[in-house]
């Protein structure tokens, strides 16, 4: 009896929860053509109207992860879309039907969403904001896995009931040895990514998660600096389907040692200063060499490997900042060191970088600043000569994360062209000036007043 009972209660809430989302879809009529919301506010209410669906149904998973859908963002920090193979939100296929059915309606609306999305993308690329529209494209596969217009731009091909990139990440053993490091082929294994390519003595699992992380750098890179890498008329082709954007081509060298000692001993006689560093990329050959273990930062991973994504859209011959602007070349490795990798998607820059944090205290309590006209005719070799290279490092960082954030990012534009164009070689005087419309005193004075913005960050361990 209290079986038939249990029975009668759960038929009753399943025909109530089948109703109740019938209901829902009956009271909003959705025409296929037209979304049923024009904006991230439409859809946000939306979505809080299904979540409460869900709490009255007593789906108390369900509405949290409809509610938590939209990633909140915050002022002062840039949010990337990492594209998934298959939607994360999908039930397993024994789920309760009601459950199956709250998905299907969650679906419906990133759907719709993802419609939005996908033609302002389209308008951004006819507009020649290219990186807004690649941003974008990348946003529309987080509402919708399935949009085929989208995974086509991103250059994915559909296999059973998953989308795949064009290559994946596999292991080898090792084949062609990197040249400076003394290792037979039997001592080290190749774990190959679309993108990178990684030798290495320690565990395999090791360099298999530092591929993952990896590709997913390489792929916010390309989202802020797509300028870099591609132009404006390649992407409207792209997005109109006339074209592909090129595969790959050679993959960036890794090389990562088991441990710290491992990297010192084999590189010591490559840079004597080596064991002074974290992680080293050796412009000649093009490897990044960096080690494995507790004690490897990855912000300094994400740096070096900055360095070599840009260097890897220029040809050999260009010593970017060699006359002037070197700090620029400098700046950009120091603000992708702000890079998290969250549930989904990541961020870069923050109230709470370590290196804005240090960039602060240097100009507010110090009152340490270099001003820009004595910056920016800065060489290479004049910066690293300059008794205070580690105040004005540090300066550099935070005038990294002043031009992207600042005031909505503003001056972002602006000094992601000013980075390619000294990364690619390619500066004409006052360069910056005229890219950011500012003077330089009128710079320093923004930037002086962007600090002032900053919350002092107590100490902590990692990001809240
Ligand atoms: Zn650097």
């Amino acid at each position: 009896m209290g079986t038939d009972e249990t029975r009668m209660v759960c038929a009753c809430v399943l025909l109530s929860a089948l109703l109740a989302f019938a209901v829902h879809a009956a009271d909003e009529p959705v025409a296929k053509s037209e979304p049923v919301f024009k904006d991230e506010a439409g859809y946000a209410a939306s979505l809080e109207a299904l979540a409460g669906k869900c709490d009255s149904l007593g789906l108390a998973g369900e509405a949290r992860v409809t509610r938590q859908w939209i990633v909140r963002r915050e002022p002062g920090r840039q949010y990337f879309f990492v594209v998934a193979e298959q939607d994360p939100t999908q039930p397993a296929d024994d789920a309760p039907t009601v459950v199956k059915q709250w998905h299907s309606h969650f679906r419906d609306l990133r759907r719709d969403y993802a419609r939005v999305l996908w033609e302002s993308a389209l308008a951004d690329a006819e507009a020649r904001r290219p990186a807004a529209a690649y941003r974008k494209v990348h946003e529309v596969l987080r509402e919708d896995p399935d949009h085929a217009e989208a995974r086509r731009v991103l250059g994915y091909k559909r296999s059973g009931d998953r989308w795949q990139p064009s290559e994946r990440i596999r292991t080898q053993s090792g084949r062609t040895l990197p040249p400076t490091v003394g290792w037979k082929r039997n001592e080290c294994v190749r774990v190959d990514s679309p993108h990178f390519h990684i030798t290495t003595d320690a565990q395999t699992s090791v360099a298999n998660a530092m591929a993952a992380r990896l590709e997913v750098l390489h792929d916010v890179w390309r989202q802020l600096f797509f300028t870099a890498w591609s132009s404006p008329e390649q992407l409207q082709q792209v997005m109109r389907g006339k074209r592909q954007f090129p595969a790959p081509g050679a993959r960036y060298e890794i090389v990562l040692f088991r441990d710290r000692d491992e990297y010192v001993r084999q590189l010591k006689q490559v840079e004597p200063q080596i064991d002074v560093t974290k992680g080293y990329y050796q412009k000649g050959t093009r490897t990044a060499f960096f080690y494995a273990g507790d004690d490897s930062p990855a912000a300094t991973q994400y740096h070096e490997v900055t360095h070599q994504l840009f260097h890897g859209c220029t040809g050999a011959s260009v010593d970017p900042g060699e006359h002037a602007d070197f700090w620029i070349v400098e700046a950009m490795p120091l603000y992708m060191e702000s890079f998290e990798p969250h549930n989904g998607y990541c961020t870069l820059g923050g109230p709470d970088s370590e290196r804005l944090q240090y960039a602060r205290a240097r100009r507010l309590n110090e009152n340490f600043y270099l001003a820009l006209d004595q910056l920016v005719p800065l060489s290479r070799t004049s910066l690293q000569q300059h008794p205070d290279l580690r105040a004005i490092y540090t300066e550099i960082a935070g005038l990294a994360h002043f031009l992207m954030d600042s005031q909505d990012g503003q001056l972002r534009d602006a000094a992601i062209e000013y980075a390619r164009r000294v990364n690619s070689g390619d500066v004409p005087a006052d360069l910056l000036t005229r890219l950011a419309g500012k003077s330089f005193a009128e710079l320093d004075a923004m930037y002086f007043e962007f600090m002032k913005t900053i919350p002092k960050q107590e100490a902590t361990d990692g990001h809240g």
